[in-house]
C-alpha cells in the first residue's frame, strides 16, 4: 500500500468526516496550548520579526488546523500590546498528505479571515494561508523561511509499514494483530522502533533546514511511558481491540484471515527516552520540554461512561464516540486494504462493543508526548563539535 497516496482522514464535514470526530485531537490541542503560546511569544519577544511564518504540519481538515495557529497569533499580539509594538503578519502554512481534502479547509476560510478583519482593524497583524500538500518526512519549505511549526497528533503515523513486516515472500510476521501485541515476535517490535527512528530523524533534519535559528518547534504525538512496552494495553488497546473485531469476522467467514494477516498500522507510539535519543543524536534543536500528559475522553464529555448513564443524558458514550474517530482516520486505510466491500458499520460497531467492555475496566484516556524545541544557532553546533 502506498501510505502516501491513500491514507487520508475522512473528508467534509458530515456524520463520519474527521472534522466532526476529531474529539479526542481537540482536547489534546487545547490541553497543550501553553507550551505553544509560551515558544512563540519567547520567539517574538526575542527576535521582533515583522512577519511569522507559522507551519501546521498534518493538519487535516478539521477545525483543529486553524485553531492553534488562533492562539499563537492571538498571544503575540498581546504581547505586542504590552511592548506598544505593530504586530507582526502571520502567514499559515497548511501542510497535509496530497490526498486531504484541503477543500473542506478552504471553504471554512472566509469565515475565519471575516474574525481577523475584525481583529485586524483594532490593531491586529494580517493573516494569509497557504496549503502545502506533501510528507512531512521530507523537504517541504525553503531553507530557513519557518519561524514556528506546529503538529499535533500526527506523528505518530510512520512513513510506512516497516518494510520486514510487510514482506509478502514470507509467512506473515505478526499473525491475527494489526499492530505490536503481546504475541508479537521482538523482531516485530524492533522493526517498528527501527522505522519510528529512521522517520523522526528525517522528520527532524528536514525542519532543521527550513526553521531559521532562534525558531521553534511544538510537537504532540500518541506516546507510553519510560521503559515500558509498546504493546502494553494501555498504549496499544486501540490497535489489538480493532484486529479482535477485525478476527471474529474473519472466523465467521466475513472477511478473510490473509488479510488481517496481512494488515500492520504505520504507526508507532514512542517513549519519552526514544524520542530524546532521535533528538539528541540529530543535534540541530535544543529541548524546551518532553513531557507526557493524559488526554482523557471525560475532558469534553463527563465521566459519563456506562450506556445507561450515556442514554439518560442524551449522549453516546465515550466507547462509541471513540470507534467513530478511530473510523473517521482509518476509513480510508482499510478500504484499501480490505476493498470497499469490507463492512465498516459491522466492523465498527462491534469494535464499539469491545471499547465498551474496556472502558468498564480501564480509564478511557490515551497518553500523549509534547516536545518543545528550539533551532540552535550554527555557532552553538559549531561550538559543540570543537568541544566534542
Ligand atoms: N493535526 C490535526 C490532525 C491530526 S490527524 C488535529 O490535531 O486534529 C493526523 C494527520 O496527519 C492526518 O491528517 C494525516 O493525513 C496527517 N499525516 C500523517 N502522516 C503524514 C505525513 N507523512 N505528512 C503529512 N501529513 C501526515
Amino acid at each position: 500500500m502506498e501510505l502516501q497516496k491513500v491514507f487520508c482522514m475522512n473528508g467534509g464535514s458530515g456524520d463520519l468526516s474527521y472534522a466532526r470526530n476529531c474529539t479526542i485531537q481537540s482536547v489534546i490541542v487545547s490541553l497543550t496550548k501553553a507550551v505553544r503560546v509560551d515558544a512563540v511569544v519567547e520567539f517574538y519577544s526575542t527576535f521582533f520579526p515583522d512577519n511569522i511564518s507559522i507551519a501546521e504540519l498534518g493538519c487535516s481538515s478539521g477545525p483543529n488546523a486553524l485553531f492553534s495557529a488562533f492562539d499563537m497569533m492571538e498571544a503575540v499580539e498581546q504581547r505586542c500590546l504590552q511592548l506598544r509594538r505593530s504586530p507582526p503578519e502571520f502567514h499559515l502554512l497548511l501542510n497535509d498528505l496530497p490526498a486531504n481534502d484541503f477543500n473542506t479547509i478552504f471553504r471554512s476560510l472566509p469565515e475565519f479571515y471575516q474574525q481577523r478583519r475584525m481583529i485586524e482593524s483594532s490593531g491586529g497583524g494580517q493573516f494569509f494561508v497557504s496549503g502545502v500538500p506533501g510528507s512531512f518526512y521530507g523537504r517541504l519549505f525553503p531553507s530557513r523561511t519557518l519561524h514556528f511549526v506546529h503538529s499535533s497528533s500526527s506523528l505518530h503515523w510512520l512513513s510506512q509499514v516497516p518494510l520486514e513486516v510487510q514482506d509478502k515472500s514470507k509467512a506473515p510476521m505478526n499473525k491475527g494483530k494489526i499492530y505490536l501485541s503481546k504475541t508479537s515476535p521482538t523482531c516485530v517490535a524492533e522493526a517498528y522502533l527501527m522505522q519510528f527512528r529512521r522517520d523522526f530523524s528525517l522528520f527532524l533534519k528536514c525542519r532543521a533546514k527550513e526553521i531559521v535559528a532562534g525558531g521553534h518547534m511544538v510537537l504532540t504525538l500518541m506516546g507510553r511511558t519510560r521503559g515500558s512496552e509498546p504493546s502494553s494495553p494501555e498504549y496499544s488497546y486501540m490497535w489489538e481491540l480493532l484486529g479482535e473485531a477485525l478476527m471474529d469476522m474473519a472466523s465467521q467467514g466475513i472477511i478473510e484471515e490473509e488479510k488481517v494477516d496481512s494488515f500492520n498500522a504505520p504507526y508507532f507510539s514512542p517513549s519519552l527516552e526514544e524520542v530524546k535519543q532521535e533528538i539528541e543524536r540529530e543535534g540541530s534543536f535544543s529541548i524546551r520540554t518532553l513531557d507526557l500528559f493524559e488526554a482523557s475522553w471525560d475532558a469534553v464529555h463527563g465521566s459519563r461512561q456506562t450506556k445507561q448513564e450515556a442514554a439518560a443524558s442524551g449522549e453516546i458514550t465515550h466507547a462509541k464516540r471513540m470507534a467513530k474517530g478511530v473510523r473517521a482516520v482509518l476509513e480510508s486505510m482499510l478500504k484499501t486494504h480490505f476493498g470497499e466491500g469490507i463492512i465498516m458499520e459491522e466492523l465498527f460497531s462491534r469494535y464499539a462493543t469491545l471499547l465498551e467492555g474496556y472502558y468498564s475496566r480501564n480509564k478511557a484516556q490515551v497518553t500523549n508526548i509534547v516536545i518543545a524545541l528550539t533551532r540552535k544557532f550554527e555557532e552553538d553546533n559549531i561550538l559543540r563539535a570543537s568541544v566534542f
